[in-house]
């Protein structure tokens, strides 16, 4: 099956509708484009896993603050259409803004307490933007898998508490994080720094694998894992910290004492390029 790039939500349903009627598993990978191997390993696991396996792009303003970067978003469909083809997706739906919301969106979808901590407490709105357009993207594609990073901890645990919630008929499938050879997690941001700002950058892996070793050490306080991680990251001139949380995976609420596995998260900003990443610890 060769590529199809679709820009309107009448096509899409066009293509998913003929594809369900013949039984077909339809997979969707939801993307802002800026495509890189960590989109790729999810939408390699969409092909294996689906007979029409959707990659949809789009930069969603929803979810961008107002002095966020929505303007400068890296984007290049040409480059991102021929990723796809790589991968082996079938169809590619890249709407305009004004295709998925023609009108101001007066209905948003709000997922309480997961969405309130880390990256949410510092970019109001955000989880609001990105639930409300993954249900849009849903209810377009109608898919019976969807693939989600676990680059992004939190927008996972948020997309799945709001298909849990809500009694979404699909399934929410993790993928691992990609990382370039020296640690640093693949990101589209990745490609706003400068050399001396991207040799500092796997700081970041580095830090965070440090809280992964002291807690299978079994250090329980998650205070003393926070102050020894945050160390090294202050430790680099360069590099500004947002925030770093050992929180529980379900419901990203930080926790005291560890005895369950959890999550290091950490936000950091590199000049004017802000970084996140987590690992998952076992004590
Ligand atoms: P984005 O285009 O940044 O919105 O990301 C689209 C999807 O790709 C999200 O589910 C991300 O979590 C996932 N993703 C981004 N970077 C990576 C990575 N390095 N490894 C695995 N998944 C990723």
């Amino acid at each position: 099956m060769s590529l199809e790039a679709v820009t309107t939500i009448a096509e899409a349903r066009d293509r998913v509708a003929e594809a369900r009627r013949d039984g077909r598993a339809i997979g969707l990978v939801p993307t802002m484009g800026a495509l890189h191997a960590g989109h790729g390993s999810l939408v390699r696991k969409a092909v294996q896993e689906s007979d029409l396996a959707v990659v949809s792009i789009f930069v969603n303003p929803l979810q961008f603050g107002p002095k966020e970067d929505f303007q400068r978003y890296p984007r290049n469909l040409e480059t991102d259409l021929a990723c796809c083809r790589d991968w082996g997706a079938h169809l590619v739906f890249a709407p305009e803004t004004a295709e998925m919301y023609p009108t101001v969106s007066l209905t948003t979808v709000e997922v309480a307490r997961v969405s309130e901590g880390l990256c949410g407490a510092f970019r109001p709105g955000h989880f609001r933007g990105v639930a409300t357009v993954v249900l849009k993207l849903f209810n377009i594609i109608q898919p019976d898998r969807a693939y989600f990073g676990e680059k992004d901890a939190q927008q996972l645990a948020v997309i799945r508490r709001m298909t849990a919630d809500l009694n979404l008929n699909l399934a929410i499938v993790p993928v691992p994080t990609v990382r370039e050879p020296d640690g640093l997690a693949m990101s589209s941001r990745n490609r706003y720094l400068n050399a001396e700002e991207r040799q500092t950058a796997p700081v970041l892996y580095r830090a965070l694998c440090l809280a992964q070793q002291r807690i299978s050490e079994g250090v329980e306080s998650a205070v003393a894992v926070k102050e020894e991680a945050v160390s090294i990251l202050r430790s680099q001139p360069l590099i500004r910290v947002e925030y770093f949380e050992i929180v529980d995976a379900n419901d990203m609420q930080p926790v005291a004492n560890i005895l369950m596995p959890v999550v290091a998260l950490a936000a950091i900003w590199i000049g004017s390029t802000r970084l996140i990443d987590n690992l998952r610890c076992y004590g």
